[in-house]
């Protein structure tokens, strides 16, 4: 496989990052995953958007301007023959004497961007529905700045495991946040949809803005507000998105099933709507 570091592509074998960089002892970079489909890339322009925005909120100087980083991504993905799968991409603060105050101005910030190749249309757990465990969110307060500073949503992830469960819902002051890397909806009986409002309290989320465009296009009713584990082990049906897991059913809340305990029709629906206006849309 070959990776991207710093301005070269590079057998991942043969790539390195100082061992000085913020990124790996502070936690102090941001990324993005493109989703790839067809060989081509998902909302590369709103991922590029949510980039910007999380370096200019940690005061981090760009690592390429816009047009480079497409042109890496492609590179990458020709390189690597994806036809389905992800671009990972992640922009440090670089490598710095440690220290808890930023480098001085000029310090280079690191790139770095990979693939990985995964079956994503056709993806079986949207025909099976996932099931979730609740947990509480103690991440820190900025969960709109896509940092790399993961341990917590890996954490609850082992505990969904340890659960018998495929992912987490986290949960703050009674209401639902988001997953451990998705955005949570659900369904209410009347087929409105549901999903929080973007704020600091979770990723502003790629595909949740898509899905809420696609759903107001095809005429549903939406309503963006938060919800509690209660209120979701009672709707009618619910379902995750990301730009890897597109729009996937959940079908079990701690245990309960939701509606009928299989994906529901709405979702199944906004699923097909996305992939269709992905392959049509992707660059
Ligand atoms: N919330 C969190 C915490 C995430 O990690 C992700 C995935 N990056 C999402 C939501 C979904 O965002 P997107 O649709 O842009 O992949």
């Amino acid at each position: 496989r070959t990776v991207y570091v710093n301005g070269a592509f590079v057998p991942e074998e043969a790539a390195t990052i100082s061992v000085f960089d913020r990124g790996f002892l502070f936690a102090d970079g941001v990324y993005e995953v493109t989703t790839v489909l067809g060989g081509r890339l998902i909302d590369f322009a709103g991922h590029m958007a949510r980039l910007r925005r999380s370096l200019a909120e940690l005061a981090m100087d760009a690592p390429a301007d816009e047009a480079e980083i497409l042109s890496i991504h492609r590179e990458l993905v020709a390189r690597n023959g994806i036809e389905e799968g992800m671009v990972y991409l992640q922009v440090t603060r670089g490598a710095a004497d440690r220290d808890f105050a930023f480098p001085p101005a000029g310090t280079k910030p690191s790139l770095v961007l990979f693939t990985q190749e995964k079956a994503v249309s056709d993806n079986p757990a949207a025909e099976k529905g996932l099931t979730v465990v609740s947990v509480p969110d103690q991440r820190w307060a900025r969960r709109d700045i896509k940092t790399v500073q993961l341990l917590y949503p890996s954490l609850a992830k082992m505990e969904a495991k340890a659960r018998d469960a495929d992912d987490a819902w986290m949960v703050e002051n009674g209401l639902v946040t988001e997953g451990t890397s998705n955005n949570a909806w659900i369904i209410l009986a009347d087929g409105t949809i549901v999903t929080r409002p973007r704020s600091e309290a979770i990723l502003h989320g790629i595909t949740r803005s898509a899905v809420l465009r696609l759903a107001e296009e095809a005429g549903h009713r939406f309503v963006e507000r938060p919800f509690s584990i209660e209120e979701a082990k009672g709707a009618a049906e619910a379902f995750i998105t990301s730009a890897s897991a597109f729009v996937m059913p959940v079908v079990r809340i701690d245990g309960a099933p939701v509606g009928a305990g299989v994906p529901g029709p709405l979702s199944r629906r906004l699923r097909q709507i996305y992939i269709e206006e992905a392959r049509r849309t992707a660059i």
